[in-house]
C-alpha cells in the first residue's frame, strides 16, 4: 500500500480507507465513522 501521496483533500482513512469525512484529529486520520469506533475504544466522551 502506497502512503506517500498524503496532501490535503487526498487524505484517507488508516482504518477503513475511505476517502469521505476524514478527521486529523489527535493525528489519528480516519473517517467519521471509524473516529466513532475509536473514540470509544479510548473512552472519550460520545456525547457532546
Ligand atoms: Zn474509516
Amino acid at each position: 500500500m502506497p502512503k506517500k501521496k498524503v496532501g490535503a483533500g487526498n487524505l484517507r482513512c488508516k482504518r477503513c480507507g475511505t476517502f469521505r469525512a476524514i478527521i486529523r484529529t489527535y493525528g489519528l486520520q480516519i473517517c467519521r465513522r471509524c473516529f466513532r469506533e475509536v473514540s470509544e475504544e479510548l473512552n472519550f466522551r460520545k456525547y457532546n
